[in-house]
């Protein structure tokens, strides 16, 4: 099911290069039957069409990665600098009552947010089901932690019932695995994961504390593991970086999505270059915990796919991938405008193994937003960016999903 329909808006923005101006996309059924100039694209006699004004029809935004499951506990969660006190406050945080509301919550958000596809981490088994019938493209990664003993007993269970029986994909749904990272999850979990054959996202390289566990086995997250009862008796540090240790575990393939990379030597950069792994991005998250700066410039060089995520609300402003394209252009000023679209559009679907969404191009999915600008004299893409821009219209497979109050 889709609408068809034309829009029109002062510019049609393809992909990050290329700008029509005057330009329009018809939509029939799930799909973009046509884009161009827009006295061109109306002459197909598609109707009705919507004239988005002084607006942008873009590709629609990817956030590869975040926990739609905490969006209505965020209120509850003090923002910490110490990422173990932090983690205490999420624990119990997410119900089979709670997951739901907090889940539907979370995708209203991010479609008003210009946000087509998510990367969403599902931390009880329940969002898929719910994420099935709400229209907005998903990739949802089943977690599965459990670091030694009895909890890491319980995680391969749950990794075993999930490989089993995973969700059905449908038109907007797909299935992946999540091992949450290197200080929650056993070795032996990560490598059964890995052999499951489909895509692993995992959390690696978030804080120095998680550096020092593998590399001397001491710190933090000891006390953390200590505090749940979770035995670290048998634990025997790699002596390794995150990235080394995700590499002896066959982790670094293509179609992996390592989320945060914060602390990297240069060898782990060109380390993940070889491999084919995706890395995902979160400004805003990072600047929540006050790390020090993000090597996103290097990763970038290095050749490597970098997407963006907003990861939860429990570690940050709000959902909207706008807001935090905003935020990268104006902490990361020396990447070129093109290069930060791409991480919130084509990065982002490579990232999570998506084909046809990415682009507005004849033929592929209509995932389609429309972001109204300043009307300045800057160039197209450079006043998505403003402060001022605002998304006026989010289109998933040719439905529209949202509207705001300026929508025609
Ligand atoms: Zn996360």
């Amino acid at each position: 099911m889709g609408y068809c329909m034309i829009l029109r808006a002062k510019y049609v923005m393809p992909d990050s290069h290329t700008v029509i101006e005057n330009g329009a996309v018809a939509v029939q059924g799930s799909k973009i039957v046509d884009i161009g100039l827009y006295p061109t694209v109306r002459s197909s006699g598609i109707s009705p069409t919507h004239d988005l004004g002084e607006a942008v029809l873009t590709p629609g935004l990817v956030n590869a990665h975040t926990h739609l499951d905490l969006t209505n506990s965020a209120d509850s969660i003090q923002r910490v600098p110490k990422f173990t006190d932090w983690i205490f406050q999420i624990i119990g945080k997410r119900t089979p009552s709670t997951v739901g509301p907090s889940v539907r919550e979370g995708v209203q958000q991010s479609l008003a947010g210009g946000v087509t596809t998510v990367g969403d981490i599902d931390g009880t088994g329940g969002s898929a089901q719910i994420l099935r019938d709400i229209p907005i493209r998903k990739v949802v990664f089943f977690e599965v932690l459990g670091f030694s003993g009895e909890h890491a007993a319980m995680g391969l269970t749950r990794l075993r019932a999930y490989v089993d029986s995973p969700p059905a994909p449908d038109s907007l749904l797909t299935s992946a695995l999540s091992p949450h990272a290197p200080y929650s999850t056993s070795a032996e979990i990560y490598r059964q994961c890995v052999a499951s054959g489909v895509s692993v996202c995992t959390h690696i390289a978030e804080t120095k504390d998680e550096l020092e566990f593998l590399s001397s086995g001491t710190g933090a997250f000891l006390d953390y593991l200590e505090a749940f009862g979770i035995s670290t008796a048998e634990w025997v540090s790699p002596q390794l970086t995150p990235t080394e240790y995700m590499e002896t575990l066959g982790v670094l393939r293509t179609g992996s999505l390592l989320v945060h990379c914060n602390y990297l030597t240069d060898a782990d950069v060109t380390t993940l270059a070889e491999s084919g792994a995706s890395v995902v991005f979160c400004p805003r998250s990072h600047h929540y915990f006050y790390h020090t700066n993000h090597p996103v410039v290097q990763l970038i060089e290095s050749g490597i796919n970098v997407a963006i995520g907003t990861d939860s609300l429990a570690s940050n402003w709000s959902l909207s991938l706008l807001d935090e394209l905003k935020f990268l252009a104006r902490t990361q000023p020396c990447i070129r405008p093109e290069t930060l679209f791409d991480m919130v559009t084509c990065n982002g679907t490579k990232a999570l193994g998506l084909e046809q969404i990415g682009r507005l191009e004849k033929g592929w999915q209509a995932d389609i937003i429309a972001v109204q600008i300043p009307n300045d004299s800057r160039p197209a893409i450079e006043q998505i960016f403003d402060r001022s821009s605002e998304n006026l219209l989010t289109v998933v497979g040719g439905q529209v999903c949202y509207t705001s109050n300026h929508w025609g």
